[in-house]
């Protein structure tokens, strides 16, 4: 489950709407229900800053370009990089990107 405005994964049951659970994001307020579209606009502009990110752009810039807070950011390549067999360990991703 993951908020559908900003992504997060920080995501709390926030009582019943009808027969649906409710869930509030931790990091940005958005209240949604379990059935809400999570593949939509949150996971393009991820895609779109994993990308950057690959790509050698810092979180700032990325931050810049993308109106995505630079946090955000930081949390999904962390994600991305738990999600690789081998992942690099996390110290090593900077506010300066890590391909400089
Ligand atoms: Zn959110």
């Amino acid at each position: 489950m993951k908020c559908p405005k900003c992504g997060s994964s920080h995501i709390r049951k926030n009582g019943k709407r009808g027969d649906k659970q409710n869930h509030i994001c931790a990091d940005c307020g958005r209240q949604f229900i379990d059935t809400y579209s999570v593949l939509g606009y949150a996971q393009d502009i991820k895609k779109i800053c994993l990308k950057m990110y690959c790509n050698g752009m810092g979180f700032r810039q990325i931050e810049r370009c993308t109106d995505v807070s630079h946090n955000s950011v930081i949390n999904w390549v962390k994600d991305a990089a738990k999600q690789l067999p081998e992942h690099p360990p996390i110290e090593t991703i900077t506010l300066g990107g890590s391909y400089k």
